[in-house]
């Protein structure tokens, strides 16, 4: 393990790059990340880095997000296979059509697209946001104008309820967040009563309704960190985060919700990216995610949404 470790540490001073990796990414990425972050925080430190390669260790729309913010620096993803349910749910021409359909119909709205998103998508939009900003975003869209929201149903339920302004729904989701089991989450409530529960709102309403605190990766760990005495948290996120809370925060003792140790509860896409592809990719400067012609565009929807 100490070999990869050095060989990565090597190959990054040779190559002058910046490694960056998600909450979501295994324990042993982050650990050797110069940043560590959600979407929104490494959509920002990305602009930051001063070295001439980012190697972004997430998935493809997080790396397309870093090149778009980005243009004149190489940005590499280990493993360019490693995409998002999410994302996909929602193909830029089904979108169009569906605007399309609504401006006919003499709907005025503006679309506020959540970062899970293709950068077609994103150029369609009139917004991009995270977890982190959305309650913000939303509230900047004029009152006059209908918000569709795209592309996570539960996400914009949240927002829904968090706002109080209706919203035209995307039917996306997430394949890890959706997946959680309300009956295993009550039994583990009613073994460990004291136990505070913690979701991304990415989960649907029924887990969110029996959970403390529902916030973003970011925002969680800024609320557990209020907590000075040992406490126990029900997690219902993507399991790699506990390994973020733990390294953070020790003092307190973090429970996986129900099925979030078994392979459903690891995103399969995250996945993709091992020390070994990410160490390869710096040996031959590839995958490297090149400048498209949609990304002028949605480059202006993120710095207006995410830079201002
Ligand atoms: S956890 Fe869900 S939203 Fe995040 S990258 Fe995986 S599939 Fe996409």
């Amino acid at each position: 393990m100490h070999d990869i470790f050095d060989e990565i540490a090597t190959l990054k001073a040779r190559e002058n790059a910046t490694i960056l990796a998600h909450y979501y990414q295994e324990g042993e990425i982050q650990q050797l990340a110069d940043f560590t972050g959600d979407s929104l925080k490494l959509a920002r430190e990305a602009t930051k880095v001063e070295t001439s390669t980012i190697v972004f260790c997430g998935v493809h729309f997080m790396a397309e997000t870093a090149k778009m913010l980005n243009p004149d620096k190489r940005v590499l993803l280990p493993d360019l296979r490693a995409g998002c349910s999410l994302a996909e749910s929602c193909p830029a021409d089904k979108l169009a059509r569906y605007q399309e359909m609504l401006r006919i119909n003499g709907r005025r709205f503006q679309t506020v697209t959540y970062i899970n998103s293709s950068a077609a998508v994103k150029a369609l939009s009139d917004w991009v946001v995270t977890s982190g900003n959305a309650e913000e975003i939303i509230r900047r869209v004029p009152a006059d104008h209908e918000v569709l929201f795209v592309p996570d149903r539960h996400l914009g339920q949240y927002l829904e309820e968090v706002t109080g302004r209706k919203m035209i729904l995307w039917n996306g989701s997430c394949m890890v967040h959706e997946i959680f089991s309300v009956g295993d989450l009550l039994e583990l409530k009613r073994r460990l009563p004291q136990a505070l529960t913690i979701a991304h709102p990415e989960c649907p309403a029924n887990i969110r309704e029996h959970s403390d605190y529902v916030g973003g990766t970011e925002a969680m760990l800024r609320y557990v960190a209020g907590f000075q005495e040992p406490t126990d948290f029900l997690v219902a996120t993507e399991a790699n985060m506990l390994w973020q809370l733990q390294s953070k925060f020790p003092r307190h003792h973090y429970h996986p919700v129900p099925g979030i140790t078994c392979a459903c509860n690891k995103c399969p896409h995250m996945a993709r990216n091992t020390l070994e592809n990410l160490r390869d990719c710096l040996v031959n400067g590839s995958p490297e995610i090149h400048w498209q012609p949609e990304f002028q565009r949605a480059r202006e929807v993120l710095q207006r949404s995410l830079l201002n």
